[in-house]
């Protein structure tokens, strides 16, 4: 098969990163005779640098020509780098929204696994934590509250703000769609956050995704109100499997679900649209506090890496191999920084991409 991946570096830790998910890839691919097109694009700060502006037009034909986009992070110290001077609009942050927004990416996927070997930086009690959890969020990212009309105005003498929060069916019907064909690539499993005990929105959204079911017997459908899910995780996290929500929902219960996996540098990230295009990344940012001194830790870009070749390419054994490298690295004590502790190996970002690499061989 031919792979044509955009791969976006960034700033900070980026390109460190992104080195080391190409490693992996490249190992794959040689093994099980696929090839490799990589087209290297600016995005965010690289981009302001090379053009002033964070992201060309030309960058997202280039990106629209390809069958996907690997991306480390961007950005760099919002305090101190010049970056942010810039208007709103010329930032690197700018860049990111707009190639989301360009390549109609609406379903956000952040898998939240607790490693067996990572289990003690886990924040949860030990009773919970041992049970160990394996789950994805799903948010719909281009809808709701974050993209509907707002205003702030005065009325009575009084300052008054709005802000409108509304789906249309067939934005809740294509991200359903999404949540329970992914499903079938995991435990048949899905659970449909909501808040329809009280919001309009939430009874279409319960009422589409029990629509659309009806195409997907195979696979369990639970609803849960979004308040109860947000204490589930803490006290129950492996009931779950898919977490399907809408936007705002998803923003909060997405990084509470990172939360207690206790490891910022393990979790990769992914946003579809309607084909299989998708941007692939880690969840973290660019770290500029380490950036250039070959300690972070790769693995989240490395699990993108894979996330792609599962969603994008259907190449579901090559990412089963690279994320039982992974495990199998972890099992035999080396850890990057972040994930150190007592009788482990310390390595550096690349050693650790050489490590995983050479499992796959
Ligand atoms: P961050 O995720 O970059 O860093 C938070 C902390 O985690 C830092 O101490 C960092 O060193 C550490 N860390 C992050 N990734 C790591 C890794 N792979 N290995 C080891 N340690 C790691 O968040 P921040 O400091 O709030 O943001 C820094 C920059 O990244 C900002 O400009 C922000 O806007 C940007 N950012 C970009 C994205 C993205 O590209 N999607 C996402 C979040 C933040």
């Amino acid at each position: 098969m031919k792979l044509k991946i955009a791969c976006i570096s960034g700033d900070g830790i980026g390109p460190e990163i992104i080195a080391e998910a190409k490693k992996v890839l490249q190992i794959v691919c040689e093994k099980y005779d696929h090839s490799l097109i990589f087209e290297d694009l600016l995005l965010g700060g690289a981009s302001i640098d090379a053009y002033g502006e964070p992201l060309t037009a030309e960058t997202i034909e280039k990106a629209k020509n390809m069958d996907c986009v690997l991306m480390g992070s961007i950005g760099g110290d919002t305090t101190t780098s010049p970056w942010y001077q810039l208007p709103a609009h010329l930032r690197p942050e700018a860049g990111l929204l707009s190639i989301r927004k360009e390549l109609q990416l609406f379903a956000n996927l952040r898998p939240a696994l607790l490693y067996e070997e990572l289990k003690d930086a886990c924040p949860l009690r030990a009773d919970i934590s041992q049970q160990g959890f394996d789950m994805l969020i799903m948010r719909e990212l281009t809808g709701g509250l974050y993209f509907g009309a707002r205003k702030t105005y005065e009325k009575n003498g009084l300052r008054v703000a709005t802000d409108t929060l509304t789906y249309d069916e067939e934005e809740i019907r294509r991200i359903a769609i999404k949540a329970f064909e992914i499903a079938k690539k995991r435990k048949y499993k899905v659970c449909s956050v909501d808040k329809a005990n009280v919001l309009d929105s939430s009874r279409l959204w319960r009422q589409v995704v029990m629509e659309v079911h009806k195409d997907y017997q195979d696979v369990s459908l639970e609803h849960m109100l979004v308040d109860n899910c947000a204490m589930q995780l803490v006290k129950n996290p492996s009931q779950f499997d898919v977490v399907l929500t809408e936007n705002m929902f998803g923003d909060i219960l997405s990084d509470e679900a990172s939360m207690i996996t206790g490891s910022i540098g393990m979790l990769p990230s992914a946003s579809l649209n309607q084909s299989k295009f998708g941007l692939y990344e880690p969840s973290h940012g660019s770290a500029p506090d380490i950036a250039g001194k070959n300690i972070a830790n790769p693995i989240a870009t490395i699990l993108s890496a894979a996330m792609m070749l599962r969603l994008t390419f259907d190449l579901d054994q090559e990412a089963n191999q690279i994320e039982q490298a992974i495990k199998d690295v972890l099992k035999e004590k080396y850890r990057t920084i972040d994930i150190m502790s007592e009788g482990c190996n310390l390595v550096s970002c690349d050693q650790m991409g050489t490590l995983i690499a050479s499992k796959l061989k």
